[in-house]
């Protein structure tokens, strides 16, 4: 039996219609799925007994177990959960200031292979459905007992190459009658499928980020194979047609390797390449994991690259690894799980 969470509104309209419910019914359950996150039909007691027997005759509300969490010291919590499928997969609630920021896996595993990335290194096993990128956060919100204020689509995996069910989730997520976010709340982060971009931009209204890390195809093409498919020069064409919300920009992140990325030539062509785009530039030192002979630069080093950008008039930011204690680089916690069992 499906899970009714891999619907969006829309579809459950005509779904129910068939079954001659109004669409009130899908408004009713959408707050309870959603904006109280309920997991058990039985719960919805404003809805009538009737309906909920159709409900728990066609459809199921899965549970993820939460297999380990982690709690970092700037109040990062890093969640690995077991799928019904036996995976094992990773969501992390961030805490900035006062506000909060979920950030949701789309993938078991990913098949993009960035050098620097964890996850990257494991290979992909599969896509997740839409009702399992939901579930992260509602569990997440089940067990925190808060709602996040944001959401970022930067867990594992790469959400463009699982394009459908992310935006049926994204969908979802902006439903007034459930979570209700903002379009402005929700960041999608790719490494940069160009053609995906430019169809995301007329789908769903959501905030962009996207993973550049170079600024030659050489370079590029090393530590982020779908270079290959998707050159520096069709991905900046496909930032140029994304449709950015009015007080808005595109993030680039550039994640800082000693020796490879980092040199005052390369942010003055970083600097080039944007040129003309509604962009603001986050700086991440490389988060150091595993046996890899990347190093992260010096502050000094990273300092000079943003002055570089910011004489450019591009905003830069110097931004921490997050959770670094609890390895919050993506797949590093199912890395020390998996580990710890064998
Ligand atoms: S950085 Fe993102 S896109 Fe690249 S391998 Fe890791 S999960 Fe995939």
């Amino acid at each position: 039996m499906v899970d009714i969470r891999n619907f969006t509104y829309e579809e459950l309209v005509v779904k129910f219609n068939e079954f001659g419910h109004p669409e009130f019914r899908v408004k009713q359950l959408f707050k309870w799925l959603y904006d109280k996150c309920s997991t058990d039909f039985s719960e919805m007691t404003d809805i009538s007994k009737e309906f909920r027997n159709f409900l728990t005759e066609h459809f199921k509300i899965n549970r993820f177990e939460i297999v380990d969490y982690s709690k970092s010291k700037d109040g990062t919590i890093k969640f690995l959960f077991r799928t019904k499928l036996n995976d094992l997969i990773e969501s992390v609630l961030i805490p900035i200031d006062d506000r909060i920021t979920a950030c949701l896996s789309s993938q078991v595993g990913c098949a993009m292979g960035c050098i620097f990335c964890n996850t990257g290194d494991r290979g992909f096993d599969r896509n997740l459905e839409t009702w399992e990128i939901l579930a992260q956060l509602i569990e997440m919100v089940i067990f925190s007992d808060q709602k996040p204020n944001n959401i970022v689509f930067m867990g594992m995996g790469e959400p463009l190459a699982n394009y459908y069910n992310v935006v049926k989730a994204i969908k979802i997520l902006e439903n007034k009658y459930g979570f209700g976010y903002s379009p402005r709340k929700i960041t999608l982060s790719t490494s940069g499928i160009a053609d995906k971009i430019e169809l995301l931009g007329k789908d769903v209204n959501v905030k962009l980020a996207v993973s550049l890390n170079a600024v030659s195809d050489d370079v590029r093409d090393k530590i982020m194979p779908i270079n290959k498919k998707y050159p520096i020069k069709s991905l900046i064409e496909s930032l140029k047609k994304y449709p950015v919300m009015k007080d808005e920009e595109i993030t680039i992140a550039y994640v800082l390797i000693e020796g490879l990325n980092d040199s005052i030539e390369d942010a003055k062509k970083l600097a080039n390449l944007l040129k003309g785009l509604k962009v603001k530039v986050n700086l991440i030192a490389y988060n150091c994991w595993g046996d890899r002979d990347f190093k992260s630069p010096e502050r000094e080093k990273i300092l000079s690259f943003q002055k570089i950008l910011k004489d450019h008039n591009i905003m830069t930011f110097i931004r921490d690894s997050r959770g670094a204690d609890v390895m919050a680089a993506c797949g590093q916690l199912r890395g020390q799980y998996e580990k710890k069992v064998s």
